[in-house]
């Protein structure tokens, strides 16, 4: 779809909405749509990593580096979830805590 220009997606996602609501056309408002994966800056919607990114890319960046942390969804295996930000939100915060305070905590990371 994100090869689609806008009018084109519109178009496509009110024929197969009429599928299943078949009032949808006359209903239909206003569209708004986004192609994350082609927005600057962004490059798509959430993280993905293959198997072996999870292994290289994935495993360095939970290593802190220093005083510098990394957190959010792209830390954790609940991609594209809001979860996923609390989750390392979390583990993060801990570990901090532990640095500064001495302590052994550990948040059980997901
Ligand atoms: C279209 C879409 C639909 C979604 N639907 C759902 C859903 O239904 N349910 C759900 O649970 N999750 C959903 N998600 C996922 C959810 O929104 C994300 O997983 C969550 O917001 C990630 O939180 P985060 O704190 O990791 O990152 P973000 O919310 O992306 O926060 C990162 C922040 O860092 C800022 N930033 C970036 N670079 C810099 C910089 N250099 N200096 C300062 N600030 C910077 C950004 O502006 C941003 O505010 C959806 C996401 C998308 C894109």
């Amino acid at each position: 779809m994100g090869d689609l220009d806008f009018v084109q997606r519109q178009q496509l996602a009110l024929d197969k909405g009429r599928l299943i609501h078949p009032q949808y056309q006359q209903e239909f408002e206003k569209a708004f749509s986004v192609c994350w994966h082609k927005t600057e800056h962004s490059l798509g919607g959430w993280a993905l990593y293959t198997a072996a990114t999870r292994q290289s890319s994935y495993a360095a960046l939970q290593r802190a580096d220093k005083q510098v942390y990394f957190a959010g969804e792209h830390m954790t295996y609940l991609n594209a979830r809001m979860a996923g930000a609390f989750e390392s939100a979390r583990k993060t915060v801990a570990e901090l805590h532990a640095r500064v305070t001495g302590q052994r905590v550990a948040y059980a990371g997901i």
